[in-house]
Formats: C-alpha cells, structure tokens, sequence
C-alpha cells in the first residue's frame, strides 16, 4: 500500500508524540507531504525534552530550547499549530491524566487522522522503543478510543470548557513492530524540507554530519522493500482504521 492518503477527505492531521525531535526524526517527511496536500497539521507535544543535555543548562533551560527548536522544526514542513502538555520528560507514564490532556487536544483540533507511537516494543530496534513513546502510544489511544469520542470520559472536558465529543476514524502509528508496518508514503520530493526540520533540532543533531546520508540510506531501504523505483525515499507506517 503505497500513497499520502487513504481517505481522499482528510482534512486536518494531529500528530501526538513525547519528546522535541520524534516526530522530525520518525515521519516529517510524510507531514511534509500532508501539508504540501492542503492538510490542516497540528502537533502535541507530551514532554519539551527536558531530560537531554550535558548538564551545562537547567532543566527549564533545555525545556525551553527545545521548544523552541521544535517550533523551528514544524515551520520548516508547513506546521504551525503546536501544544506542549509539559509532562516530565523520561517519567511518561499512561494515566488518566494525559489520556485527559491528549483527548482536549483532539477535541480542540478535531483531526481526521491521528498519528502517534506505537505503544508496542520493536525488538529489532530498541532506541525508537523508549518507554515515554509507548507511553505516549498508549494514552493517544485511549484518547482516540474511546475517551475523545465519549461524552462520558473526562466529562469536565465538555462541562467546563464546552469541548464536544469528536471520533478520530484513523491512526497512524510509527515505530510499530515491523511484521505490523504495511503503509508507505514516498517522501523522496519533500525530503529536504524532512531535512530541515531534523536540523532544527540543533541541540540534538548539532553535530552530526554523516545524518543526511544515513537517513537518505534507511529511506530508501525503507522505499526498496515497498517495491518503489531506485532513488526512491519512504518512511512507512502501521495504519488501523478506528471509526
Ligand atoms: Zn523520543
């Protein structure tokens, strides 16, 4: 299954992850491609990657660095719509808590697609398993089924702040375990701007030259396997239908 989109209606696109950099590292390019179509994207940030660092700034310090970065990053795919939970970075955990915060996201921003982590461990790849991405994989979930479409979770969502319930019909996961990854999306025309969202991260990716061409090989391995011509780049995805 090879496209940008599956449904020709999609109109606005939420993407929720844990730290400054996931997204950049795991899926701007297919944003970029969202975007260049016309579609709406927004971005929830559950932590601002405050645990990195050497140690030369406080955390609040970094926090806001990588904010800032991160803001930088959106700008370079056409992304300008970004909400910070502010959850300790490195101590994300699945409570009812950030099921609440996620699901006023997707009331607020109303997306017709969904794309977060997975909330399942890849064995063959252990840094995209960090244990705040499955978090976060995990309460998206729950905030897309069923919290977000029942009026009867987090009922001061609607009581209070008059967020009517809203049902996501599509997520998108990243980082899946690889017998579950099915969709890929060509990102070879967007993938400079991928690129330039990535270096944005300058707090992370400073200083690492060789980061272009080895992300260009894992896309086009990534492309090859999906059976798209030579010179072709794809980041690919587990995609399940949750209407
Ligand atoms: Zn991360």
């Amino acid at each position: 299954m090879i496209g940008v989109t599956l449904s020709d209606d999609v109109r606005t696109a939420l993407v929720v992850c844990a730290h400054p950099d996931d997204v950049d590292f795991g899926a701007a390019g297919t944003v970029a491609t969202w975007t260049a179509a016309g579609i709406a994207v927004s971005y929830c940030l559950v932590t601002s990657g405050e645990a990195s660092g050497d140690g030369s700034h406080t955390a609040d310090e970094v926090a806001a660095i990588r904010q800032a970065e991160q803001w930088s990053a959106a700008a370079a795919v056409g992304v300008a719509d970004l909400y910070f939970l502010g959850y300790p970075d490195g101590a994300v955990e699945p409570t009812l808590a950030l099921r609440r915060d996620i699901t006023r996201v997707i009331r607020k921003v109303r997306p017709d697609r969904v794309l977060t982590w997975s909330p399942e461990i890849n064995w063959s790849h252990v840094p995209t398993a960090h244990p705040d991405h499955r978090a976060t994989g995990a309460a998206t979930f729950a905030a897309v089924y069923p919290d977000a479409r029942n009026p009867h979770a987090h009922p001061e969502l609607l009581r209070d702040e008059g967020l009517e319930p809203w049902s996501v019909p599509e997520l998108w996961i990243a980082d899946a375990p690889k017998h579950l990854r099915e969709h890929a999306v060509d990102i070879t025309d967007q993938f400079d701007r991928r690129m330039a969202a990535l270096g944005a991260h300058v707090s992370q990716v400073g200083e690492n030259p060789d980061l272009a061409e080895r992300m260009r090989g894992h896309f086009a391995d990534t492309a090859a396997r999906y059976g798209l011509p030579r010179g072709r780049l794809a980041e690919e995805f587990q995609i399940v239908d949750t209407r």
